[in-house]
């Protein structure tokens, strides 16, 4: 397919010459392949897959006519300085061997990165020193290519090599130092950890639930759970509750950023926050929904908000990249050691319970999304950093627990997305990340309810994954495909309760009362009514008031329906 497309498009592009781009990994068994090809250059991302350069530039310098290696050297995916000395050695070669044909760029896009540091004056000064962004990459490729005109001795490119030799020498001094502090704090966090355990356990009463067992493994088994949550939280058949999110309304927006500009105290945005919760709290008991959440109206964003409270992260003023569509983020600098200094949820989750008699979840965003969704640190392995997370979140879960919250929500929506690119490499990913997210959630007790969120549920071949979460109730994507992805979590004896999600919450679509009943009906088709939650397909934070309060009326008839029907002993199963 690759050879016909690309002779295609080498038959069809007359006088324009075709650059092939690949990024994101090596391009490892494709590579004779890739040089081929009919076309005038070849991309390569010697970031991710360094190892690389030597074979393509053979491959480059064998190739007939006059054609191109272009060097993604410079992180295009992350926030981080190039060492523009390594980096100018290591093409040393490739530019003896290639000369002109030899092009130097970022590895990627740029797209992935905010756009100027310039733009951030409140960073720390030391970090800054560390980051690049967009801007500031196309000026270490400049300095790069000056370096390879000219030579290192060029009094211009000499300059500019200094300057990176010192922040590169000031960032692994920094690293040398938390390397020492690292040491101390790992003890402090096992101290932290078993103390976490012993607090829960009492406060659950869950015997053993932390002494005897490995602690990122529940104390009981999924049935046994199931059995216990059952007696203790009392639902109705066919749960109902939401994902997490209420709208984000122009006035929680204005708060926001009054209270940010320090128009707005903290006293009185604690209580305009506070009056937001008291009205999703209200709305939900109007809807007659079964389990309540307090609406996240705190959050700007379920990554950041954790971002600005966990140490070892900085947030930036202006680093604004797309997420999709129109929508865009400011993902957090993970720069150093993470660890949780004070409760992140706790008070939120307190206050929202103190208004109801129902079940509030709580609610978290997994450490698997929190390292997905930000700039992470390049000096350790990401599942080194990506467990400091799920020991801060596990902090977080514990003193949840400890304040009475009985169900908790812990969102993974980018699980999937941070499959590798290569079949090979995934098996050890979805190792780390399912211990992750285990590590996080598995230090309470029987009686706690731990939920998952994910989105884009393709599940197929993260099945075992899914299962391996060990989660007592995980909702999901489903309404698109009319239930279908379902069928992937019977093939796999799924054993948890499943929450499809009844109608799609991203279309600007109010869903009738029929139409949730036919998506439940559906979804009873293929589970067990005591299986089964229901539930939009996400947070409802994108959706409008006018919208969201007839949609979830509209999910809890059609789910009183069906409820009716089960007891009267129905056709539903
Ligand atoms: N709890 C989050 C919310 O409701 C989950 C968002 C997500 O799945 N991306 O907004
Ligand atoms: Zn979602």
């Amino acid at each position: 397919a690759l050879r016909r497309a690309y002779e295609t498009l080498a038959a069809a592009s007359g006088p324009a010459r075709l650059l092939l781009a690949t990024y994101f990994g090596g391009l490892g068994d494709n590579l004779d392949l890739a040089a081929e090809l009919p076309v005038d250059g070849l991309h390569v991302d010697l970031v991710r897959a360094p190892g690389q350069l030597t074979a393509v530039t053979d491959r480059v310098a064998a190739a007939p006519g006059d054609r191109v290696l272009s060097a993604g050297i410079v992180d295009g995916r992350n926030v981080w300085r190039t060492d523009v000395r390594a980096a100018f050695s290591a093409l040393g070669d490739a530019h003896r061997r290639l000369g002109d044909r030899l092009w130097v760029g970022p590895s990627c896009s740029l797209q992935h990165v905010p756009h100027d540091l310039d733009a951030e004056d409140a960073l720390d000064a030391d970090l800054r020193e560390w980051l690049a962004f967009a801007d500031q990459k196309l000026g270490e490729v400049a300095t790069l290519t000056a370096a390879l005109n000219h030579g290192a001795d060029d009094p211009a490119v000499a300059t500019r090599l200094r300057a990176s030799d010192t922040a590169v020498a000031a960032r692994r001094r920094a690293q040398r130092g938390a390397e020492a502090h690292r040491r101390r704090a790992r003890g402090e966090v096992e101290t932290a950890r078993r103390g976490a355990h012993a607090e829960s356990a009492a406060s659950r009463g869950a015997h053993g639930a932390a002494s005897g067992a490995a602690e990122g493994r529940r104390a009981s088994g999924q049935a046994e759970r199931a059995e216990v949550q059952r007696r203790e939280l009392d639902l109705p058949p066919l749960p109902t509750t939401t994902i997490g999110s209420f709208p984000q309304t122009d006035d929680i927006r204005r708060a926001r950023r009054a209270h940010a500009a320090g128009e707005l105290g903290d006293d009185d945005y604690r209580d305009f926050c506070r009056a937001e919760i008291a009205h999703v709290i209200g709305a939900q008991e109007e809807a007659g929904l079964d389990v309540l959440v307090h609406g996240e109206p705190e959050r700007n964003d379920m990554v950041q908000y954790f971002g600005e409270r966990l140490a070892g992260f900085a947030t930036t003023a202006n680093g604004w990249v797309q997420s999709y569509g129109t929508r865009c983020v400011r993902p957090p600098i993970l720069y150093g050691d993470v660890a949780r200094p004070a409760p992140m949820t706790v008070e939120w989750q307190r206050y929202a319970q103190s208004l109801t008699d129902r079940p509030v979840k709580g609610m978290l965003t997994g450490p698997v999304t929190i390292l997905q969704w930000s700039f992470v640190r390049d000096d350790q392995p990401r599942a080194q950093t990506c467990r400091q997370i799920a020991l801060a979140i596990r902090a977080e879960v514990a003193d949840l627990e400890a304040a009475g919250t009985h169900i908790i929500q812990v969102d993974e929506p980018a699980l999937r997305e941070g499959l590798p690119l290569r079949r090979a490499d995934r098996k050890r990913y979805l190792d780390w990340a399912t211990e992750c997210f285990r590590l996080a959630t598995a230090g309470v007790g029987d009686a706690t309810q731990v939920h998952t969120h994910m989105c884009y549920a393709e599940f197929g071949d993260i099945i075992d994954a899914i299962v391996a979460l060990d989660a007592d109730v995980i909702s999901i994507e489903a309404a698109r495909s009319r239930m279908a992805v379902l069928d992937d979590l019977v093939a796999a004896r799924y054993p948890a309760a499943v929450g499809p999600g009844m109608y799609d919450i991203h279309a600007p679509h109010v869903p009738s009362e029929d139409e949730i009943a036919t998506q439940l009906d559906r979804a009873l088709v293929a589970l067990p009514a005591g299986q089964l939650w229901v539930n939009p397909d996400c947070g409802l934070k994108t959706r409008g008031w006018d919208e969201v309060r007839p949609a979830l009326a509209h999910m809890v008839a059609a789910t009183r329906r069906a409820r009716a029907r089960l007891a009267g002993g129905g056709d539903a199963n």
